[in-house]
C-alpha cells in the first residue's frame, strides 16, 4: 500500500518536471502564458466580453492560483446557471423556463437593506478606522444595493473627542472588572460590567459617524439611513447630512433596559420626538423591533408583544418596521407565529425581517417570511456582527447568502452578488477575520 502511494508520488513529480521543462523550452510560450494570465485576471475582475471564455481557457490549461479557480467556477456557474447571475431589471428576465413554479407564493422583487456598516461593524470586536468604513460603504454602493445603513448617532454626548473619551471610560470599567477579587464573583455584576463595556465601546465604534457620513460617496438611487436613538442624535445626524433615519426599539423590557437604558414605554416617547421632527423635515424613519423571536434575559417573547410595539412604531409614523431576531434563536415556526400576529396590526408591505444566524436558521426564517409576503430583508455583507448579550451569537445573516438563495429562486433584487462578495472580502481583510458567508467561503477559500 505504501509502495503504491510512493509510485503515485513519483509519477506526479515526473509529470510536473515534464510540464516545467516544456514551459522552459519556449520563451514565446512563456510570454503567451503571461498574456493569458493577464486576461484571466482581467476576466476574474469582471472585465468585458468573453470573460467566461477566457476563464474556461484558463481552466483547460489548469495550473492557476486557487482564488482565480474559484472566480472561474463562479463565472462558469454564471454562464451555465443563469439564476446565479446579477439580477435583471425585469423580474423574470433571468428565470429558466418553468421557474415560475419555484417563485409562486414569493414576492417578485425583494429589497435588501444592508446593515453591515452599522449593525455589523458596531458589534465587531475590532475598531475599524474611519477611512476603511468609508471605503467599505463606497464598495457596497457599487453593488446595486438600494439601502445601506451607514452608522449610528448613538451617543448623547456627541463631541469630536468622544472616541478617546469613551475609550478612556471603557478602560476604567475594565480596570474595575480586573480588580474584582472575589473568588466567587457575582455573575450578574460581571455581566453588567461586560455589557457596560460593550455599550461604551459601541459608542466609540460609531464616534466617527459625522466623518463617515461626510466621507462616503452617495450614489443616486441608494439610500443611506443612520440610527438615531433620540432627538439629539437625530439633529446631529441631520447636521451631518443624513436624509433618512432609524429608531431602535425592543419587544423585550429587559433588553430595552440593557441596550438603550430605558423601558419600552420611555423609548417610544423618545422615538415619538424623533419621528415628529423627522416628519416636519420630510425625513423617512424606519423602526426596529429587536428580540422579536427571543430575548437573552426573558427567553420567548410573546408575538402579541412584538405586534404591540410594531404597531406603536408604525402608528407614530415609521414607514417600515424591521423585526429583528437579534440573538438568532428563531425558527420558521416561531417566525410564522410572530408574523401572523404582527400582520394583524400592520400591512405586510411595511414589514421587514432582520435575522441573525446563531442557530443556522436565518435563511429558513427569511424564506418563511417571504412565503408570507414579506419583501424587505435586512442582511450584512460577510455576515458581520453579533450580539454582545448572547454568548456564541453569530452575526447577521450574510448578504451574499441571501442573494444566492434569492437568485436561485429567480427573485429579483437588483444586487450583484459577486460585487458584494468583493466588498465582504475587503472588510474581512481589514478586520482580519474570516467571512461568515457560506457563499463567500465556498467561492474564495482554497
Ligand atoms: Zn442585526
Amino acid at each position: 500500500m505504501s509502495a503504491a502511494a510512493g509510485d503515485g508520488d513519483s509519477s506526479d513529480w515526473l509529470r510536473r518536471a515534464r510540464c516545467l521543462r516544456s514551459l522552459r523550452a519556449s520563451v514565446p510560450a512563456r510570454v503567451s502564458v503571461r498574456r493569458r494570465q493577464r486576461r484571466w485576471l482581467a476576466a476574474a475582475a469582471g472585465g468585458g466580453d468573453g470573460a467566461a471564455g477566457d476563464l474556461e481557457e484558463a481552466a483547460a490549461m489548469g495550473n492557476m492560483p486557487s482564488a482565480l479557480k474559484h472566480c472561474l467556477s463562479y463565472q462558469h456557474l454564471l454562464k451555465e446557471q443563469l439564476w446565479i447571475g446579477e439580477a435583471a431589471p425585469q423580474p423574470t428576465a433571468l428565470q429558466h423556463p418553468g421557474q415560475e413554479l419555484l417563485t409562486s407564493g414569493f414576492p417578485e422583487f425583494v429589497k435588501i437593506v444592508e446593515v453591515g456598516p452599522r449593525d455589523g461593524l458596531q458589534n465587531e470586536k475590532a475598531i475599524v478606522p474611519t477611512d476603511v468604513k468609508i471605503e467599505f460603504i463606497n464598495r457596497l454602493s457599487k453593488t446595486g444595493l438600494p439601502v445601506i445603513e451607514v452608522t449610528s448617532f448613538v451617543s448623547s454626548k456627541w463631541v469630536p473627542q468622544m472616541q478617546e473619551a469613551t475609550a478612556d471610560k471603557a478602560k476604567k470599567v475594565l480596570l474595575k472588572a480586573e480588580n474584582m477579587t472575589d473568588p466567587a464573583p457575582d455573575f450578574a455584576a460581571t455581566m453588567q460590567t461586560s455589557e457596560s463595556i460593550f455599550v461604551i465601546l459601541a459608542d466609540a465604534m460609531m464616534a466617527d459617524h459625522t466623518e463617515v457620513m461626510r466621507g462616503i460617496e452617495c450614489y443616486p438611487g441608494v439610500r443611506y439611513p443612520v440610527l438615531t436613538p433620540n432627538l439629539q442624535g437625530f439633529h446631529s445626524a441631520i447636521a451631518a447630512g443624513a436624509t433618512e433615519v432609524s429608531v431602535f426599539g425592543a419587544a423585550s423590557e429587559s433588553f430595552s433596559k440593557m441596550n438603550i437604558n430605558c423601558s419600552i414605554n420611555e423609548s417610544m416617547e423618545r422615538f415619538e420626538d424623533v419621528v415628529k421632527s423627522a416628519r416636519k423635515m420630510d425625513i423617512p424613519v424606519r423602526g426596529y423591533v429587536s428580540c422579536a423571536l427571543g430575548c437573552p434575559y426573558e427567553g420567548n417573547i410573546e408575538p402579541a408583544k412584538v405586534a404591540e410595539v410594531s404597531k406603536r412604531l408604525y402608528s407614530m409614523g415609521c414607514y417600515e418596521i424591521s423585526l429583528g431576531d437579534t440573538i438568532g434563536v428563531g425558527t420558521p415556526g416561531s417566525m410564522k407565529r410572530m408574523l401572523e400576529s404582527v400582520m394583524m396590526e400592520l400591512p405586510v408591505a411595511a414589514i421587514a425581517v432582520h435575522c441573525h444566524d446563531t442557530y443556522g436558521q436565518a435563511l429558513a426564517n427569511i424564506l418563511t417570511a417571504m412565503q408570507m409576503g414579506v419583501h424587505v430583508v435586512d442582511s450584512a455583507a460577510a455576515g458581520l456582527g453579533g450580539c454582545p448579550y448572547a454568548k456564541g451569537a453569530t452575526g447577521n445573516v450574510a448578504t451574499e447568502d441571501v442573494l444566492y438563495m434569492l437568485n436561485g429562486l429567480g427573485i429579483n433584487t437588483g444586487v450583484n452578488l459577486f460585487k458584494v462578495m468583493e466588498a465582504g472580502h475587503f472588510i474581512c481583510t481589514a478586520l482580519n477575520k474570516q467571512t461568515n458567508s457560506k457563499v463567500a467561503q465556498a467561492s474564495f477559500s482554497s
